[in-house]
């Protein structure tokens, strides 16, 4: 199977392709494409306090039950055994949003005292970083990544449903001050004024110190309205940008990066922009997921997740949890499949995924 990416391997090695057998008991979190897994997505819940539209319903979800989540004491021996035995390299945070994880200092800080001491970002709505972004950096905490699809007040409300852009924006402030950077900005955009959000978002960011992420709006949200051609795609945004921007390719290598990074106006600024669906990068991914309630996932489109909850609390030891996660991400598949006539949009959503 050819999996397109942007300035990254396009076909997955032939050699390695579907090769049979179990997984292996030590070594890195590897796939059957010789894919390794060294980035850690942990969701620390699915509840959320806004509601964008390509995400969320106005009405919220039915929240995972409290008994069925991970406590802080599970979630960090998952972590333990995901550092000290399979290798992971960068934890990042997310949910649902992670800052209604009361429990996140203590989570970071331990998260921190790990050894080999792994790479912590998080990301995050803003709201209430304000708050907090000074415990977070004291505990811990490396990076933030605020997301944010328009610096208009209107329209904020109108893609969140939620009147929310000043304490979005004071969060943003609050996570540079704390030293939490580069702080990073990562914006979906909406297909109807998107092409005009980009430009103002742009130049908020580039005066402000912040470096603007564009992602593609990709089928994961809770409604299934996701339509093919709807959403912009790279190319429109980059289109967009360049009528304002005088955009160079960033000369640095992307290694397993899936944005691809412009400088603007000759730099040091730069934007970068995820091509999740237009231009799969699927082949250089080395992300496993962990969600809220304690399943693995080998990728945001996966249609099986892996149960270390339950195991878990049977009381399996640490190599069999170690097992189990190995075996998880030996099934990964090729790419995510958007494109493919017969792809399934997964049961979750992304809030209950964690992007
Ligand atoms: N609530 C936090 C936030 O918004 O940053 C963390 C969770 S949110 C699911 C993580 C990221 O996923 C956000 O940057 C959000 O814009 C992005 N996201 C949500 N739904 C998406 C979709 N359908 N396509 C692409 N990105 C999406
Ligand atoms: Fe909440 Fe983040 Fe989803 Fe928006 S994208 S509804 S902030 S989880």
């Amino acid at each position: 199977m050819t999996v397109t990416a942007l300035g990254l391997p396009s076909v997955l090695k032939p050699a390695a392709r579907g090769a049979a057998g179990e997984a292996p008991r030590e070594g890195p979190l590897i796939d059957t494409f010789g894919r390794v897994a060294t980035d850690l997505r942990v969701s620390l819940t699915d509840r959320c306090n806004l509601r964008c539209t390509y995400c969320m319903p106005a009405e919220g979800l039915d929240w995972l039950p409290d008994d069925r989540l991970l406590s802080p004491e599970e979630l960090t021996r998952l972590l333990r055994v995901a550092v000290t035995r399979l290798g992971i390299t960068n934890v990042r945070f997310t949910g649902g949003e992670p800052l209604l994880a009361r429990d996140l200092e203590h989570i970071v800080a331990a998260t921190a005292a790990l050894v080999p001491r792994p790479e912590i970002a998080l990301t995050t709505n803003g709201l209430g970083l304000k708050h907090r972004a000074e415990a977070l950096a004291a505990a811990g905490l490396d990076r933030v990544n605020v997301s944010l699809d328009t610096v208009d007040a209107a329209r904020f409300a109108a893609i969140t449903r939620r009147d929310r852009l000043a304490d979005v924006l004071a969060g943003l402030r609050s996570a540079q001050r704390a030293g939490l950077g580069p702080v990073k900005v990562n914006a979906v955009l909406d297909p109807d004024t998107g092409r005009e959000d980009v430009v103002a978002l742009l130049r908020y960011c580039v005066e402000h110190g912040y470096q603007l992420r564009v992602i593609e709006q990709m089928p994961l949200d809770a409604g299934h309205q996701w339509r093919r051609g709807q959403a912009l795609s790279a190319e429109d945004i980059l289109t967009a940008l360049s009528h304002h921007f005088d955009l160079t390719p960033d000369p640095r290598p992307r290694g397993s990066a899936p944005a691809q990074l412009w400088q603007v106006d000759g730099g040091p600024a730069s934007v970068g922009v995820i091509a999740s669906v237009s231009q799969a990068f699927c082949a250089a991914c080395d992300r496993t997921r962990l969600t809220a309630d304690g399943q693995v996932r080998n990728c945001l489109f996966a249609t099986t997740e892996t149960d270390l909850r339950s195991l878990l609390r049977d009381g399996a030891d640490d190599a069999a949890l170690e097992a189990a996660w190995r075996s998880a991400m030996w099934s990964k598949a090729a790419g995510h499949g958007i494109n493919d006539p017969g792809f399934v949009q997964p049961e979750r959503p992304m809030s209950a995924i964690g992007g």
